[in-house]
């Protein structure tokens, strides 16, 4: 039997998969992937975009939708679900790959899938891969954290005071789901003008992707689910 294996995909650039991700899903019978509905017969999946542009076989690919709502009790029970479907495969002496964007164990919810597998003792592996911030620092040509600094990655969720607590503390802060803070990062742009402020759009995406470090730019700009910030004092 194979443990079933939660590949990282990397941030959106097929290129940026792991040599073992990859292999892994070359050889894998089949890949669940992470996918919204947008209507009723349509989905849209940017896993199933870097699956299709690495030349796998999109016929062993088998989508999932985990529901976005507040209620998490729903996504819960997709989790359950996907994880009693993997286990079939895997019971089949199958070898089942799971994909997440970036690395899949960094602000990953497939977790949840990875959490339940393992106490059903199900042997699961985690295949390492490139999270969205580190693309990040490499497409604005930054270096992320240097010497003595500390790193303070946070998911999306914080006031403007507590951001500008961090920045004037001399951390380099990485907001991950910015788009939950929108108003406290453009709050903390106009506080603490000394700071360099790099935000990130659809890192590695063909024809999506946007950076810029001008404040005002970023202050006009609506930001959608997949941006990101990094912030140096
Ligand atoms: N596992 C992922 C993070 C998933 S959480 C990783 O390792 O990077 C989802 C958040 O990741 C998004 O809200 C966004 O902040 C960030 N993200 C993921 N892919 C991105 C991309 N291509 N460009 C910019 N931000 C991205």
């Amino acid at each position: 039997m194979y443990p079933i294996a939660f590949v990282s995909l990397g941030p959106g650039e097929a290129d940026l998969i792991t040599l073992k991700g990859l292999k892994t899903l070359e050889a894998a019978d089949c890949i669940f992937y992470p996918a919204t509905i947008i209507k009723e017969d349509a989905i849209s999946s940017r896993a199933l975009d870097i699956i299709t542009e690495l030349n796998i076989d999109s016929k062993k690919a088998i989508p999932f939708h985990v529901p976005m709502s507040k209620d998490r009790s729903l996504a819960i029970e997709a989790y359950h679900r996907i994880s009693q479907e993997a286990e079939q495969q895997y019971l089949k002496g199958l070898k089942v790959a799971i994909v997440a964007e970036g690395d899949a164990g960094f602000y990953s919810s497939i977790h949840y899938i990875f959490d339940t597998l393992t106490k059903q003792n199900i042997p699961v592996e985690h295949i390492a891969g490139i999270p969205a911030f580190i693309a990040s620092g490499a497409l604005a040509g930054i270096h992320i954290v240097k010497q003595e600094e500390e790193l303070n990655v946070i998911p999306g969720i914080i006031s403007a005071n507590d951001l500008i607590g961090k920045i004037e503390s001399g951390k380099v802060v990485v907001i991950m789901k910015v788009s939950q803070c929108q108003e406290a990062v453009k709050e903390c742009i106009s506080k603490i003008p000394t700071a360099t402020f790099h935000y990130f759009e659809n890192v590695g995406v063909k024809d999506k992707e946007y950076y810029t470090n001008h404040t005002h730019e970023i202050i006009a700009r609506k930001f959608p689910y997949f941006s990101l910030m990094i912030i140096h004092q």
